[in-house]
């Protein structure tokens, strides 16, 4: 996928939210107008195809994304099953900067379970976190690293500090994307690297189809749903564009390790999920190969950047 294309667009409003509260939102990545999509709570971008739900009326961001924490993610589980993805991560990470020291920023860091690896394979580790019981334990289990407390913008990181910054499925919960984009090339370092995984719209949307189609058919809504749309849904394009506009080069978007079993608990049983996930990743593979990096249909995308 080219960045060149995404750059001859017009870029949005810098620094603006770019929907709530304004007359005509602007989609963060492309700056078009988004269009209702004729469904509740869903708006959508008509050039790069990026979706955004509505606000809740009269909740906060913040406190929206705090209940998200705390009621929907069964952190520990969803680490264990990250950790194939965190150690190829790693692997990436490491083959672009064997020299130490260096310096890796996780932003929603969690409980720490990506930067306890960091750590183990040499990196100086900071971490930005708002849910203040993840900082805590995070700092009892991990003494050497720096954990702060509250957003991005927040930590106190002098621009250039760093060779890396992580968004492990992050960047679709914030207020404004572009920003934290912004906030990341700061703070890194000539030649650093930005990695991003985050679920992928176009696979979304579909799995929100089917996810209807089984209602209509039960007649009940399914018990658990397979889609996931946060407050912002990125296609490949829409994350190309945002890298793009952000100052990034050499951007390069896959598809996403799958998270191992079903730490969600969906409980599939025809057909089991797992068995479902490693087909689908086996197709998704196969579709990406044979268009030639084209074709991204993994539920999650992984994206690499440099600074330049
Ligand atoms: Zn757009």
């Amino acid at each position: 996928m080219a960045a060149a294309e995404a750059l001859k667009q017009p870029g949005p409003r810098p620094g603006g939210d770019p929907a709530a509260g304004e007359a005509t939102p602007r989609c963060p990545a492309c700056g078009a107008a988004l269009r209702d999509l004729a469904r509740p709570r869903l708006l959508r971008c008509p050039r790069c195809g990026l979706c955004r739900r509505r606000p809740v009326q009269g909740r906060r961001d913040r406190e929206e994304l705090i209940l998200h924490h705390r009621e929907v993610d069964p952190h520990a589980r969803v680490a264990q099953a990250k950790a194939v993805f965190y150690e190829r991560a790693l692997d990436t990470l490491g083959e672009a900067f064997p020299r130490r020291p260096r310096r890796l920023l996780d932003v929603g860091c969690g409980w720490g379970d990506f930067l306890e690896r960091a750590m183990r394979r040499g990196w100086g580790a900071s971490g930005v976190e708002i849910l203040p019981e993840a900082v805590a334990a995070a700092r009892r289990r991990l003494p050497g690293a720096q954990l702060h407390l509250g957003p991005l913008g927040a930590i106190p990181l002098s621009a250039g500090e760093v060779q890396a910054v992580t968004f492990w499925d992050v960047l679709d919960h914030v207020e404004d994307p572009a920003t934290e984009l912004a906030a990341a090339h700061s703070l890194l370092d000539r030649g650093g690297m930005v990695g991003i995984r985050i679920r992928n719209a176009s696979v979304q949307l579909w799995l929100r189809r089917a996810d209807r189609l089984v209602g209509a058919l039960r007649r009940r809504p399914p018990r658990k749903r397979l889609h996931v749309l946060h407050r912002f849904a990125f296609t490949p394009a829409a994350l190309l564009r945002l890298l793009a506009r952000s100052g990034f080069e050499k951007i390069r978007i896959e598809n996403a390790p799958l998270t191992a079993g079903d730490p969600y608990g969906h409980s599939l049983r025809v057909p089991p999920l797992p068995l479902l996930k490693a087909v689908g990743a086996s197709a998704a593979g196969l579709l990406f190969a044979a268009s030639g990096g084209k074709l991204l249909l993994s539920p999650s995308l992984l994206a690499w950047a440099r600074k330049p």
